[in-house]
C-alpha cells in the first residue's frame, strides 16, 4: 500500500457493527478504499483474493449490497458462492441460522450475511471461524454501508466533519441510519434528523450522538433544513419493518426531495440515499450537480474491496 498510514491488522475480524471500530480504524479502512478505485473500475488488477471464497448469505432481498461484495470479491481475483433467496434453502427445511453458518465455514473463507433479526450478524459470528461481515441486521445495523456513506462523504467533502448533515425520513426502522449518526458524531459533524413523528431516531442512538459530543436537532420539517445543508441523506420508509399496513401507509410520502425545493439549496449540497428510493427523491433530481446517489452505490465496490482485503490479511 503506497500511503502513509501506520499498517493495522483487521485480518480475521468480523465487521459487525461500526461502534466496533475507533476513529483511527475507520480513517484507515476510508484510506485503503481510495487505493482501491481504480481495482474497483476494471483499471487495475491485482489477485489479492485469489482462491479464495465468499459465502454470501442473503435471508433478506439486496441489490447494490449483494452485487457489489460478489464484484468485490471477483474484482480481486477471489470467487462467491451463496443464495439471494433463503426459500431455496434448507432454512425452508427448518435448518437453524447456526448450522447453515457452520456450512458456510467450512465451505468459504469469508461469510457476508444479511438477515432480517437485529443481532442475527453477532450471533452468526459466533458459529464461524472465518469473517463474518454484517450487510444488514433487520432494523439494527448496516455497517459497510455506513463506511461506504462515510467514504462518500469524505472523497466529495475533503472532510467528514464540519458539515452540517440532514438525515431524512424513516429513523426508526433505517438501519443505514443507525450506523450513520453513530459514525458521523464520532467525527463531530453537525446532525439534523428529520422524520415524521412516528419514526423519530430511537432514542439509543440520539443518546450515544451525545455521549460523542454531538447534539442533534430534531425535527418534522425539511423546508428550513434544505437551506443550510451540505448533505441531504434520504432514506425509503421501510415497510416490511411495520407492524401494521395502517401506520405505513399514513407516513409513506412524507417527503419528496424535488427541484423546487433544492431551489434554495447551496451549490455545492450533495444528496445521498442508501437505495432503493421508491418516491422519496424525484427523478428529475437525478440531473442536477446534487445527486450523489448512483455514485456513492458505486463507492461500495472499492470499500467492500478494501474490506475484503483487510479480513483475509491481503495487501496491494
Ligand atoms: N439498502 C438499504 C438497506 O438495506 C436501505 C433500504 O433498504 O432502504 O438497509
Amino acid at each position: 500500500m503506497s500511503f502513509f498510514l501506520i499498517q493495522m491488522n483487521f485480518e480475521g475480524k468480523d465487521i459487525i457493527s461500526i461502534k466496533d471500530f475507533s476513529k483511527k480504524e475507520i480513517n484507515y479502512i476510508l484510506e485503503y478504499a481510495k487505493e482501491m478505485v481504480l481495482y474497483a473500475k476494471g483499471e487495475k488488477y491485482k489477485g489479492i483474493l485469489k482462491g479464495k471464497v465468499l459465502s454470501s448469505l442473503f435471508f433478506e432481498p439486496s441489490t447494490r449490497t449483494r452485487l457489489s461484495f460478489e464484484s468485490a470479491m471477483n474484482r480481486l481475483g477471489g470467487r462467491s458462492i451463496g443464495f439471494a433467496d433463503p426459500s431455496a434453502t434448507s432454512q425452508k427445511k427448518g435448518e437453524s441460522l447456526a448450522d447453515t453458518i457452520r456450512m458456510a465455514d467450512a465451505y468459504s473463507d469469508l461469510i457476508v450475511m444479511r438477515h432480517p433479526q437485529e443481532g442475527a450478524a453477532r450471533l452468526a459470528a459466533e458459529f464461524a471461524d472465518a469473517p463474518v461481515l454484517n450487510a444488514g441486521d433487520g432494523a439494527g445495523h448496516h455497517p459497510t454501508q455506513c463506511l461506504l456513506d462515510l467514504f462518500t462523504i469524505l472523497t466529495e467533502k475533503k472532510r467528514i466533519g464540519k458539515n452540517k448533515i440532514a438525515l431524512i425520513g424513516d429513523l426508526k426502522y433505517g438501519r443505514t441510519v443507525h450506523s450513520l449518526a453513530y459514525a458521523l458524531s464520532m467525527y463531530k459533524a453537525e446532525l439534523t434528523f428529520v422524520s415524521p413523528a412516528t419514526l423519530k431516531m430511537p432514542k439509543e442512538v440520539v443518546d450515544e450522538c451525545i455521549e460523542l459530543g454531538v447534539e442533534p436537532t430534531q425535527t418534522s420539517s425539511i423546508d428550513k433544513v434544505v437551506k443550510d445543508a451540505d448533505v441531504l441523506y434520504v432514506t425509503r420508509i421501510q415497510r416490511e419493518r411495520f407492524p401494521d399496513a395502517e401506520e405505513y401507509n399514513r407516513v409513506v410520502g412524507s417527503y419528496k426531495i424535488n427541484n423546487e425545493l433544492l431551489q434554495n439549496a447551496k451549490e455545492k449540497l450533495i444528496i445521498m440515499h442508501p437505495l432503493p428510493r421508491v418516491t422519496e427523491i424525484d427523478p428529475e433530481v437525478d440531473a442536477t450537480p446534487h445527486a450523489l446517489y448512483f455514485k456513492q452505490a458505486f463507492n461500495g465496490v472499492p470499500v467492500r474491496m478494501a474490506l475484503l482485503s483487510l479480513v483475509s490479511g491481503g495487501k496491494l
